[in-house]
Formats: C-alpha cells, sequence, structure tokens
C-alpha cells in the first residue's frame, strides 16, 4: 500500500518531481533541498511521527546513507522557502480540481477559515513563541509557550481540502492573521470557492469587506445577544413563520431575514439565518437499564452578504452550508493532531515548524484522495487502519525511499 500510494502521488501529482522547485538558503549546500523535501514527505505518509523514528526505521535497512541525518533536515527546515511549499500545494489543488477529485459542497465553493493552537512547549525557541502562564495542579505557576495558527480549507461533501496556514504571530490576534491569510488564499486560488465561512469573531466589517474586495461572500457565526442585528433578528423571527424541514435526523425550523441599517460599520444590508434544530436521541438511562429518548436542541443564527439568489439549491442548502464551518475542526485540526501527530515539534523555529505543517498538509490532501479514488478494496473500512496498511508497506518494503533519495550528493 505505500508503494502504491508513492506510485500514485508521483503518477497523478507528479509529486517528486514538482517538489525539486523548492529551495532553502543553507550556504554551501552537499545534499540538495528536494532530497531533505522528500524526506519529510516518507515521513509523514508512512505516519512515523517524528525525524529520529524515520532515521531508525531507515538504519534498520541499511539505507541510511540514502536518506540525510536527521540535523540535517532539521537544519534545513530553518530556511525553506515557505512560498514554494505553497506553490506545491497550489500545483496539486490545480490537478485535483481540475480532474474533478474535488466536488463543491451542497452546490457552493465554499472556504472555511478558522484559528487554532497547534503545539505547546516548555521552551521559547523562536520569535513567534506566544506564551502564558499555566497554574498546574499543586499550584505551582509555570511558563507555557505555544504556537498557534489560522488555516483556511475547502469543504466538501467527502473531503476538506487544507489550502493554507498562517502563524498568528506574539501579540497579534487570530483576525491580523487571517487577514494576511485570506489576502494570499484569494490571491493564490482565485477561482477555488466564493463563499468563506468563519465562526463569530469574523462579524467584522474589515472582513466582510476584504472578501467582497475579491469578489467573495462571507458568512459568520452571530452570537453575540448584545449586538443589535441580534435584536432584531430574534424580533423578526417573532413576527413571521419559520420555514419547517426536516433533514436526515433532524427537525429545523428556518427563519431568513433581510435586514438594514443594524450594522453600522458595514454600512450594507445583509442575511440573518437562524436556525432552531432538534434531533431526536437515544442514550442510556441513569441506571444503565433502559433507554430513554431525548431531543437534542440547537440554535445557530448565521449574517451573511449572500444574496439568496446565488444560491443555487435553497434555504436548506444554505443551512447545510454554514453548518460545513465543522469541517475545519474536524477533518483539519483534530483529525490532523490525532491521527497525523500535527501537534508533534519536528523543529522549533519560527519556519521549521510551518514547513512541517504545511508538508503534512500536502500529504494529508493526496492521502485523502487517494482513499477516495483508489481504494476499492471494502475491507478496508476506516482511515485509521489505511495509514496503518501504509505504514507497514513502508517497514516491510526493502527499499521504501522514491528514487530521488538516491541521487548522490552535491560534491563540493
Ligand atoms: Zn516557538
Amino acid at each position: 500500500m505505500y508503494r502504491k500510494l508513492l506510485r500514485y502521488s508521483n503518477k497523478i501529482f507528479n509529486l517528486f518531481s514538482i517538489i525539486a522547485t523548492i529551495t532553502d538558503e543553507r550556504l554551501k549546500p552537499q545534499i540538495a533541498t528536494v532530497k531533505i523535501v522528500a524526506a519529510i514527505i516518507v515521513m509523514q505518509f508512512s505516519n512515523l511521527g517524528s525525524l529520529n523514528s524515520l532515521s531508525q526505521a531507515i538504519s534498520v535497512k541499511n539505507l541510511k546513507k540514502d536518506i540525510p541525518s536527521v540535523s540535517t533536515i532539521a537544519r534545513s527546515a530553518d530556511s525553506i522557502n515557505l512560498e514554494e511549499i505553497r506553490g506545491v500545494g497550489i500545483e496539486i489543488y490545480k490537478k485535483a480540481r481540475k480532474s474533478k477529485m474535488l466536488d463543491p459542497c451542497h452546490g457552493m465553493w465554499v472556504g472555511v477559515v478558522d484559528g487554532h493552537e497547534q503545539i505547546t512547549s516548555p521552551y521559547c525557541k523562536c520569535p513567534y513563541c506566544k506564551s502564558r502562564i499555566v497554574t498546574k495542579k499543586d499550584g505551582v505557576k509555570d511558563i507555557q509557550y505555544y504556537h498557534e495558527f489560522t488555516a483556511f480549507i475547502l469543504a466538501g461533501p467527502k473531503i476538506s481540502f487544507i489550502l493554507d496556514i498562517e502563524p498568528i504571530l506574539p501579540g497579534e490576534g487570530e483576525i491580523s492573521s487571517s487577514y494576511r491569510l485570506l489576502e494570499r488564499v484569494c490571491k493564490n486560488y482565485p477561482k477555488a470557492f466564493k463563499i468563506v465561512i468563519g465562526d463569530g469573531l469574523y462579524l467584522k466589517e474589515t472582513v466582510f469587506n476584504l472578501l467582497e474586495k475579491h469578489h467573495k461572500y462571507a458568512i459568520a457565526v452571530l452570537k453575540e445577544e448584545r449586538r443589535q442585528l441580534f435584536e432584531e433578528a430574534n424580533r423578526l423571527s417573532l413576527l413571521s413563520e419559520p420555514k419547517v424541514y426536516r433533514r436526515g435526523r433532524t427537525y429545523y425550523r428556518v427563519w431568513d431575514h433581510s435586514i438594514e441599517g443594524c450594522w453600522d460599520g458595514y454600512g450594507k444590508g445583509v442575511r440573518v439565518i437562524v436556525s432552531e434544530e432538534a434531533t431526536p436521541k437515544r442514550v442510556h438511562s441513569k441506571d444503565g437499564r433502559v433507554f430513554e429518548d431525548k431531543l437534542n436542541r440547537a440554535n445557530w443564527m448565521w449574517v451573511t452578504n449572500l444574496p439568496s439568489s446565488e444560491d443555487p439549491g435553497s434555504l436548506k442548502n444554505t443551512v447545510s452550508v454554514c453548518h460545513s464551518r465543522w469541517q475545519i475542526e474536524n477533518q483539519c485540526f483534530n483529525e490532523t493532531v490525532n491521527t497525523w501527530k500535527a501537534d508533534h515539534i519536528y523543529r522549533h523555529s519560527s519556519n521549521g515548524v510551518i514547513v512541517f505543517l504545511l508538508l503534512l498538509f500536502t500529504c494529508v490532501n493526496i492521502f485523502n484522495i487517494f482513499r477516495m479514488r483508489n481504494i476499492k478494496d471494502k475491507s478496508i473500512k476506516t482511515k485509521i487502519y489505511l495509514i496503518e496498511l501504509i505504514k507497514a508497506g513502508f517497514h516491510t518494503t526493502r527499499n521504501p525511499l522514491p528514487s530521488i533519495l538516491s541521487i548522490p550528493p552535491i560534491p563540493i
């Protein structure tokens, strides 16, 4: 399975050729950057979780001379050009989109933006480290350092595709970092999405205007009760009848209000979508003997400048699109940490952290497409099982390295 994945990446995405465009700033490099990037990709694909496990797994096979040393990989990661790695991501996206490997979300191309705390460390090692004081159980106060970033993904019905990340620097908030991220994503992926969804933090005229400048619509969660928009939407909901429907097991009561003049900073009319959702659930009773029927209720409100005429389906679709914001939490943040070890610090430097994350996301994107399109074997049901098969393939193959790694080093 490991060989199959490597062959697929190379045949379909030309992966080991396009990474040759990546450079770094070492002064007299003996080992080409492409070999370093290839070694990182091998490590991420086979889910080894650290540079040391890669080095150990390779030394068992007597191939250590073919792979750059742990310290060389780590040192090079400090200066690998991030824009060039992003360029590789763009190439992979273009191929995937052109070959119809990605699908729109409920008829719309939707991007999701959110911030996340990725790694924590007891040591401050780079200028991107943010710090906070944590009180441990025994009352001892300690400084903890951590890295945060904002991420942008393309939501989809089967898989989500991670497009880019941007660090949140010390002294700045999520929104400042997201401006840089949104500008870059709109420039690098001009036609990839039409709508951008964010949580309550993104309900800002600056975000809406920035996206409007790039001809994109915005959706943001509305949860501030003191806000005039919130009050007005609630008033209107009392006066009008909702649209009532059922989708899956959930019952919806949805209102779609057009409101003008309640958002001073923005100055234009917006739609506020209100959704009251109830999902019946069967749970164990407290004594564990019988089942009880429960109703899980949730209330949601979103603000958007998406005109109703742009909805290809109906209000039902728009509500589903609004809910696709969860994909960034589940498929980008939680899954990459739980199954791909994205919270491991491979190299603690401002550049190194981003290099490893961007390359990991490239691998995860390819893996997800590979799983969706190439795995016909019905016995491979879960993602974890497939990852284990790939890892096993890496360990059992005599030479698991892509041919690019056997090119001799550059003579000085
Ligand atoms: Zn740091």
